[in-house]
């Protein structure tokens, strides 16, 4: 049985419908500080049952020890965390807590139960800005530009500590670039619970219709169309990448970093002018400074995942913003009908930290 913390958010949701239709059995531990209790229902409605819930903080030890008492866990996805960039400049302390207390106190409680394979959601943002790209695996770290990207680089630390002291531990730091897209049943996807920081989640509100503009943040980039550069990756490809690397670790010891990214750079402009088409939706466009903080170009070289993991982002561009807009669609609907408090912000379903899947 494999744990996933953080289950029932954006990435956590896709993967535990890839596990559970690859016959896995899954149990899940979420908090919910950014995610929904109805997210059970929208993963029954696609996988045809309910996966295990608990609802409780991966920083608490004796809900940890319990659930490795009371589930045959063998390997563990660490998916829970905290991810706005501008907040953890904010409000550092809790981004500290979570994202690097949260991993200490589950690999205390991991070695206490005797469990040792484990899957960390890591980032691009612990690489340092670097001029030459695609980004490998060798690319220097150490220096990112904010405590979120401290804090994962921090946690991918105590890791390979921890396995440098005790063969027993097969850990996989995945480093994952922008993901984005949704289940292609269109009845999981990402929901920023407030206004949206990233790029698609902005775009999907303008084009339907909840924001007048997209702002272009910087059109003066050295790129070939001015705009910055990104590595978008599906979601679902990325939920397969986990699969892959867990499976790896099962006949592997030791740590591994692999990067979860296409390999190709797409420019803002590029995502408009293809959602465009995808979706026969105009998008309005406000060109702006570049944005605090931002890089003009980021892209992975993901040779190392296919060679040793025999895995490989699939799915185009195109296919993302279909599945994404589809979402967007489909979300729509049920919050019409059902679901409008969510949207509308009752304060126990919204949260600081950015945005809310269900
Ligand atoms: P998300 O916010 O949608 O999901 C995270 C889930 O973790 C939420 O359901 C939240 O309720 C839960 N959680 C947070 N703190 C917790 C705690 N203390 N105990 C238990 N549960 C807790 O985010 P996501 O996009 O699904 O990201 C998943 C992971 O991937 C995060 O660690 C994030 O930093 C990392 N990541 C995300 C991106 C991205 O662009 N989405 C990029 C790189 C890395
Ligand atoms: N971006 C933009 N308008 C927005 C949000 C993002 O122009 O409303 C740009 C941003 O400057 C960057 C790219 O889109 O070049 C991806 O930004 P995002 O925040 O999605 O990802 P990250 O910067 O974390 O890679």
């Amino acid at each position: 049985m494999i744990l996933i913390t953080g289950g029932m958010g954006y990435i956590g949701t896709h993967l535990v419908l890839e596990l559970m239709s690859g016959g896995e059995d899954v149990v899940i531990l979420d908090n919910l500080c950014n995610s929904s209790r109805s997210t059970l229902q929208r993963i029954v409605r696609v996988a045809g049952k309910a996966p295990a819930f608990i609802e409780g903080d991966v920083r608490h030890r004796k809900t940890l020890d319990h659930l490795f008492k009371r589930y045959p866990i063998d390997a563990v996805i660490h998916c829970a965390g905290l991810k706005a960039v501008g907040e953890s400049v904010r409000e550092p302390l809790r981004y500290y807590d979570t994202n690097l207390g949260g991993t200490l106190t589950l690999c205390q409680a991991m070695a206490g139960a005797g469990v040792f394979t484990l899957v960390f959601s890591s980032s691009a943002t612990v690489y340092d800005d670097c001029a030459i790209m695609p980004i490998n695996e060798r690319c220097r770290t150490g220096h990112p530009s904010s405590p979120y990207g401290q804090s994962k680089l921090m946690a991918e630390n105590v890791m390979k500590s921890m396995a440098e002291a005790d063969p027993r531990w097969s850990v996989a730091l995945l480093r994952y670039f922008n993901p984005i897209g949704a289940h292609d049943s269109g009845q999981v996807g990402e929901m920023p619970a407030l206004m949206p920081n990233n790029l698609l989640p902005y775009l999907l509100q303008v084009a339907s219709g909840q924001r007048p503009s997209l702002s272009v943040f910087g059109s003066d980039y050295q790129t070939p169309d001015g705009t910055g550069i990104r590595d978008y990756i599906h979601v679902m490809d990325l939920a397969e990448g986990h699969i892959k690397a867990l499976q790896a670790l099962r006949c592997a010891q030791g740590l591994h970093i692999w990067n979860l990214g296409t390999g190709l750079g797409h420019s803002v402009l590029e995502v408009v002018k293809a959602f465009e088409r995808v979706s026969g939706v105009a998008v309005p466009l406000a060109f702006k400074p570049r944005r605090a903080g931002d890089i003009a170009q980021c892209w992975a070289d993901p040779v190392k995942a296919s060679k040793e993991l025999g895995w490989r982002a699939h799915r185009s561009l195109d296919c993302m913003l279909d599945d994404a807009w589809r979402w967007q669609m489909s979300y729509r609907r049920d919050a019409a009908e059902v679901l409008l408090p969510v949207i509308t912000g009752t304060p126990s379903l919204t949260t600081s930290a950015g945005s809310l899947s269900i």
